[in-house]
């Protein structure tokens, strides 16, 4: 049943191939028989091959419900697995043989030139593993679990960082979830040892840093080479980008980002001016079909992978990354971008995670259903967690220091908050305290035109304040403007770091080979499409240093 239902609502997770692309497969593959029952894939196991089914049938097994449930069966000519075989995680869920069952087995370099080779193929092999994407977001089928409470900054942690990485769990909330006390008492943990990531009853993790769960989930790659034509620190839009154009244009291309893939993009509920999405696109798919489209070229994403600084070999750019491994490379881009300031309040740093926020994303919604919450800042980040909070929460206060909205938000965007009955607009107005225990409770807002205060009981701030640059990584010998921004082109033309004859390419910084591209540098549109069109300008101008 289960079956039926997934093949009719998503037909594209299931595409067959024709005669003659099983022809292609057969001359780049190994074949392999499985009597009934015997496993192809595992769950849990990394397996870098890929498989299309010859003869036979192969039962698609998923264990969230603590045993196996069948949710399909792949027929001759379909393919076999998930998105996990490009990107290089452990796929979540077993194929098992249902009687004799011939398989073609592709390694990774094969299935690489099939998609390259034959496009009508790849694309086949493409739509389909965006399908299943979609089926294991959608359906939810996952054995793990977050256990925890929603005022502890380390369960938020945790579920930011395994949302960020589109790795799908279950959570269970200390304070919400009638059945918590007795999911703890069936893994043997005490609610003073939460939050604990599960899964099944095959392993518990208690308080786990980002590392430690990625390494336990499979989420970890690490770089692979030591000398890349171009690495790329960061990936968010304009990394991500690079790395299309650079490794489908035969860069050996690596991409270092320290949390996720899809960067400030990813946490956006919905673009709307990406140019070719009338209907809008969340960040998280942006980013994820961009990922994908790089690692289908053959771009390798090192994630969770900080960089910790920059030094130079030889006028090579060095990396050093957090684990203190390095990574060299012919020419870098900085693709880092920036992140929201804090507002400026005596120890509201201490509520991040538990009551203050830099997103809005469905994981922070959940926590605001029925509750007033304040968005702070006038600009379209603003607007768009204003109008995406409103439809859960009972009602939202857009608190920012200007007299108008229109001043820094899109028109769209203004208009569709003013037409929004359960938000207020707060104009000249400023938080100025926050107020809670173990989590946030109270803020205290000032109007500063008749510098009156007044209380807000609410448990959610959402911040959303000019931009700090990633930049404190970087060494003497790439200048930055003042506030931290990176130069590039005409700008560095006078440093006393630009040392050779020629003129800097508009997106290189003061040190030659080293390049900059999307909100990390100064001047940038800090929007999406110009961070896309930046990082794909960025690996123009690499191949033209390499001709230099
Ligand atoms: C909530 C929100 C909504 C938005 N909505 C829109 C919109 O609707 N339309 C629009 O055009 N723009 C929007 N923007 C702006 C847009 O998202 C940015 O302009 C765009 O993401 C910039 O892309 P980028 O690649 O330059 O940098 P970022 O997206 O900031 O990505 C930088 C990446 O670098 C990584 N990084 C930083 N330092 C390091 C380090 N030391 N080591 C390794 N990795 C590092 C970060 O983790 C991050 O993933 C929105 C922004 C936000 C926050």
């Amino acid at each position: 049943m289960a079956d039926q239902n997934l093949r009719e609502r998503f037909p594209e997770a299931n595409l067959k191939l024709d005669d003659n692309q099983l022809r292609v497969v057969e001359k780049r593959a190994n074949l392999k028989a499985y009597r009934d029952g015997e496993t192809i894939i595992a769950a849990g196991t990394r397996d870098p091959n890929f498989y299309v089914v010859k003869s036979g049938e192969v039962d698609v097994v998923e264990y969230s419900a603590g045993r196996p449930q069948i949710i399909w069966t792949s027929y001759a000519k379909e393919l076999l697995g998930d998105v996990s075989f490009l990107s290089g995680r452990a796929s979540n869920l077993s194929r098992v043989a249902k009687g004799p069952v011939e398989v073609f087995e592709i390694l990774p370099e094969n299935l690489r030139r099939i998609i390259d080779e034959e496009p009508k193929l790849g694309n086949i092999i493409l739509a389909t593993l965006i399908g299943r994407m979609q089926i294991m977001r959608d359906l939810n089928f996952t054995p793990l679990r977050v256990i925890g409470s929603r005022f502890s900054s380390d369960a938020f942690r945790i579920r930011d960082f395994l949302t960020k990485n589109r790795v799908v769990f279950t959570w269970v909330d200390l304070e919400g979830d009638s059945n918590a006390a007795q999911v703890l008492q069936q893994i043997g943990v005490a609610e003073e040892d939460t939050p604990v990531v599960a899964c099944g009853k095959d392993w518990i993790l208690r308080n786990p840093g980002n590392k430690e769960l990625a390494e336990r989930l499979g989420v970890l790659t690490t770089p692979k080479e030591d000398i890349y034509d171009l690495a790329i620190v960061g990936a968010g839009p304009a990394g991500l980008t690079a790395a299309v154009y650079g490794a489908s244009e035969g860069l050996r291309t690596i991409v270092l980002e320290r949390t996720a893939p899809g960067g400030q993009a990813g946490t956006s509920s919905r673009i709307e001016n990406y140019p070719g999405f009338p209907m809008g696109l969340s960040g998280e798919e942006l980013a994820a079909r961009i990922t994908l489209q790089a690692q289908k070229f053959g771009a390798q994403i090192s994630t969770p992978c900080g960089v910790r600084s920059l030094s130079f070999d030889d006028g090579y750019p060095v990396i050093h990354i957090d684990d203190d491994r390095r990574v060299s490379s012919k020419c870098l881009l900085i693709a880092t971008g920036a992140s929201y300031r804090r507002l400026n309040i005596e120890g509201g740093e201490r509520f991040d995670g538990v009551g203050v926020y830099y997103a809005a994303t469905p994981m922070e919604s959940q926590m605001c259903a029925d509750s007033t919450v304040l968005v702070v800042g006038g600009a379209n980040s603003a607007g768009q967690a204003a109008v995406f909070l409103a439809e859960r929460a009972s009602s939202v206060l857009l608190v920012i220091r200007g007299d108008d909205l229109n001043k820094g938000m899109s028109r769209y965007l203004s208009r569709r908050i003013e037409q929004t009955k359960n938000i207020d607009i707060l104009t000249n107005t400023e938080v100025t305290q926050m107020a809670g225990n173990t989590h946030l409770e109270s803020v205290e807002i000032r109007d500063n035109r008749s510098g009156k205060t007044r209380l807000v009981n609410t448990s959610a701030v959402f911040v959303f304040i000019g931009a700090k640059p990633h930049t404190d990584w970087l060494p003497e010998g790439v200048d930055t403007d003042e506030k931290g921004f990176i130069k590039t082109g005409p700008s560095v033309r006078d440093s006393p770091f630009w040392t050779i004859r020629r003129q800097p390419f508009f997106l290189e910084t003061s040190r030659p080979g080293v390049f900059a591209a999307g909100d990390v540098r100064s001047s940038s549109m800090k929007r999406v499409a110009s961070a896309v069109g930046e990082g794909a300008m960025a690996v123009a101008f690499v191949h033209e240093y390499f001709k230099n």
